[in-house]
């Protein structure tokens, strides 16, 4: 009879060695303001917080990972991230499923989901741009590509703080970058002006243009109800977060009861999350984010349980890491084109004929620019550079 040979080592032994983490605080050249500042439970936001993981092994691999937060959280984040980092010294950067594991569970009593995850999400981000660069592969080949373009709309065009006749030129514009679609936010308080502003961008841009709005969590059910129906003659793409992010029943049945799809998952931060939402149909397009769902790894899981469901994906912001994952997903995906992120890096985007580029360098193609360390608050560095 004849034995199977044993199988033989591939010699990768290879070890994380050294670990730097930032917090850095980019500002925006305006203030922001959704439907959540117009309804006065937040500010207009003027700066993103940027949690940067860079890794290095023994044999000299590197990768660059990120996570961010908006208005409050990136100190809380740099501080989790700071006291959970040496569970990643001397481990197999390959091992990315255990590290995540270990990452979690070094935090475990302040919750796998919410902050705790965020702040994982850096590391597991370098960990696979660690992987990817190593195999010289870009990451959406390393994940196995569907797509070598995707889809991609304008957001940051289209705030609430923009007056109608900039949201106009705004569109124009977008669609002068051959970027493919536009979303607008809606949500306010005065839902006429949501209507006036809607109707005036869907005549500008004709019929079938791409267009979707996002109501950032603002309407209760009743309003919600009523402003999906008055919206369906606009032929949108999607109306998005019509409801509390928590709400996956209610936002089932507007999906059922209505032909415009609705969008939501943004906000949610772990896999059970989405789950939740998947398991009722509380999407039509779900959209995960994977800095907020605690990186790439959690990410994957919720695609695939996305995939299984039927459900149409659009990753929420961070496009550079976005288009990547976006890339691995069978059925045609939405990116969201942001270029707030974009002074953080030395590489730029390619957006044609309505689709964004999935870039082919290795890795997440990313390297960061000079401009970041003057926005560096924080560091902290962990183990020896080879
Ligand atoms: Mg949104």
């Amino acid at each position: 009879m004849q034995t199977s040979p044993a199988p033989q080592s591939c010699g990768d032994d290879d070890r994380i060695s050294w670990i730097r983490i930032a917090s850095t605080f980019l500002p925006l050249a305006t203030p922001i303001s959704d439907a959540k500042v117009l309804t006065g439970r937040q500010k207009p936001m003027t700066e993103i917080a940027i949690l940067f993981v860079e890794l290095e092994t023994r044999d000299g691999h590197r990768g660059l990972g990120f996570t961010y937060s908006k208005r409050a959280g990136g100190p809380g984040q740099f501080a989790h991230a700071k006291e959970i980092a040496a569970t990643l010294l001397d481990e197999n950067p390959s091992d990315i499923q255990k590290l995540w594991t270990k990452l979690c569970w070094a935090g475990a009593s302040v919750g796998r989901s919410g902050l705790a995850t965020q702040a994982i999400g850096a590391f597991d981000v370098a960990l696979w741009d660690l992987k990817a660069k190593r195999a010289n592969l870009s990451l959406a080949r390393l994940l196995g590509a569907q797509h070598d373009s995707v889809r991609c709309y304008n957001t940051s065009g289209g705030f609430l703080h923009t007056p109608l006749d900039e949201l106009l030129v705004n569109t124009d514009k977008s669609r002068e970058k051959g970027i493919g679609g536009i979303k607008l936010k809606v949500g306010q308080p005065d839902s006429a002006i949501d209507l006036k502003r809607v109707s005036t961008v869907r005549k500008h841009l004709g019929d079938d243009f791409p267009l979707m709005v996002d109501a950032n969590q603002q309407w209760d059910r009743p309003t919600a109800q009523r402003m999906c129906r008055r919206f369906e003659e606009f032929n949108l793409i999607w109306i998005e977060e019509p409801l509390d992010c928590y709400d996956a029943e209610g936002h089932a049945a507007l999906a059922a009861a209505f032909d415009t799809p609705i969008a939501t998952g943004e906000m949610l931060t772990s896999v059970a999350e989405h789950n939740e939402f998947i398991k009722l149909r509380g999407a039509d397009f779900l959209m995960p984010d994977a800095p907020r769902v605690g990186g790439i790894t959690p990410y994957l899981k919720v695609a695939a349980l996305a995939e299984h469901a039927g459900l149409m994906i659009a990753p929420h912001f961070a496009m550079e890491l976005h288009v990547h994952l976006a890339a691995a997903y069978p059925t045609q995906p939405w990116v969201e084109h942001f270029e707030w992120l974009e002074p953080l890096f030395n590489e730029r985007l390619e957006t044609r004929d309505g689709r964004m580029l999935v870039p082919t360098r290795p890795g997440l193609g990313l390297s960061l620019s000079e401009r970041v360390a003057g926005w560096t608050a924080a560091e902290a560095e962990l183990g020896k550079r080879g």
